[in-house]
């Protein structure tokens, strides 16, 4: 398994998949490109054709390379492997092909090709189960996941995991203060307006017993769902459609139950170890496996964050983790016209309070019911569920409630 550097990122949004992963790939062709050329031709196929411009790849692209000559070709006609594929293609002033090189995204903003190798990320972790996991950590005699990773990260990533929180901790204030359009196209059902602010304000009202908490977190979550879908600079957690929930929970912890920032540090190994394993043996991609994948991931890692933070033991943590995901199972992606606000943005709030709840049923039936479902379990079945799902319900806009509003 690949770093944790490699699952949280700071980039732009409104999708990791479609936007950092396609800007990181221009950037990376235009060092590859060895020979003069006068232009770049771009394609994209299969779910960035088909969601693209809502996603905005195309925009994504322009900023990374705003010197040069673009062209983008949407091809939704031909079919490749791979639901997130672009064809990099260098050309000269007589149009000959100079250079080329073909760029999957792999979810989360990674991306990964054949051509040029300088893209490929490495793996630091020997293992890439959590049963595996578990198995390493007994072998290096450590009980706390954050021990384990800080063996096999560099010397930094403490550095490197503060920063990604105060980043996200940014992303929650800056949403919370925002107002105005969230930028869309003329479909009636988008025009919707930054409403973090209100539901917070509105959160501030309630009585404990009238879901103030609940609502809070669903504040914290549209803030930066909505500043993704806003293309504003947010961190993947593991991806940008999914950004809100891990920081929403996280915020809460920091906010009303006074955690501390370093054990909220140190919750994120945990919560990217599991995140991690689900990338590795599924996809955090809703072009891939749905939005089980990407939603799905996002509230488990909230999950284990929670856990950790009031000091559950890894068998709760892992309960916590597999409940949140085990109940989105099957879980379509459907972003009507293509842009990631209906159903993305609610979707975030959902996530944070079904983190919340698994956290609950950790602690409180975890110790009178043993869980039967092993979290590596869930994400075999998640894969599964991923595997089978038709195309129209894996970010191509073309089923559910995309096809509904449209
Ligand atoms: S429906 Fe889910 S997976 Fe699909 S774009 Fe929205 S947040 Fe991402």
């Amino acid at each position: 398994m690949k770093s944790l550097r490699n699952l949280y990122r700071l980039g732009p949004g409104p999708s990791s998949s479609h936007t950092i992963a396609p800007f990181e790939a221009a950037e990376a062709f235009s060092r590859f490109c060895d020979t003069a050329y006068s232009k770049i031709r771009v394609t994209f196929y299969g779910s960035l054709a088909l969601t693209g411009v809502g996603h905005g790849s195309e925009k994504a692209i322009r900023e990374a390379l705003p010197n040069e000559d673009i062209e983008v070709i949407y091809d939704i006609e031909t079919k490749v492997k791979h639901p997130l594929t672009m064809d990099f293609v260098a050309l000269d002033e007589e149009g000959q092909v100079v250079k080329t090189a073909r760029y999957l995204s792999l979810g989360g903003g990674e991306i990964h090709s054949d051509e040029d190798l300088s893209v490929n990320e490495r793996d630091v972790y020997p293992f890439s189960t959590l049963e595996e996991m578990k198995t390493e950590m007994e072998r290096l005699g450590v009980n706390d996941v954050k021990d384990l990773c800080r063996y096999y990260e560099d010397a930094d990533i403490d550095d490197y995991l503060m920063k990604m929180l105060k980043d996200m901790f940014s992303c929650v204030e800056k949403g919370l203060v925002a107002e105005g359009r969230i930028p869309a196209n003329n479909n009636p059902r988008l025009q919707l307006n930054r409403s973090a602010k209100a539901i917070y304000e509105a959160s501030k009202k309630l009585g404990h017993h009238d879901g103030k908490k609940e609502i809070a977190l669903s504040a914290y979550a549209y803030a930066v769902a909505e500043s993704s879908a806003c293309g504003e600079k947010i961190v993947t957690a593991p991806t940008c459609g999914s950004s809100g929930v891990l920081p929403a929970c996280l915020y809460y912890l920091h906010q009303k139950r006074r955690i501390p920032l370093a054990k909220l540090r140190d919750s994120l190994f945990v919560a990217g170890m599991f995140g991690n394993i689900v990338k590795n043996n599924a996809s955090i991609a809703g072009s891939v496996g749905g939005c089980q994948a990407e939603i799905g991931t996002a509230s488990s890692m909230a999950a284990a964050a929670i856990c950790y933070c009031f000091d559950l033991n890894l068998y709760q943590i892992e309960y916590a983790a597999e409940c949140a995901m085990e109940h989105f199972l099957g879980l379509s992606c459907d972003p009507v016209d293509g842009y990631v606000i209906i159903p993305c943005i609610e979707r975030n709030g959902i996530g944070a309070i079904r983190a919340s709840a698994s956290y609950l049923f950790a602690r409180h039936i975890s110790p009178v019911r043993k869980n039967k479902v092993r979290f590596d379990d869930v994400v075999d079945a998640m894969k599964l569920t991923g595997d089978s799902l038709s195309s129209e319900y894996k970010e191509t806009a073309e089923g559910g409630l995309a096809k509904i509003l449209r």
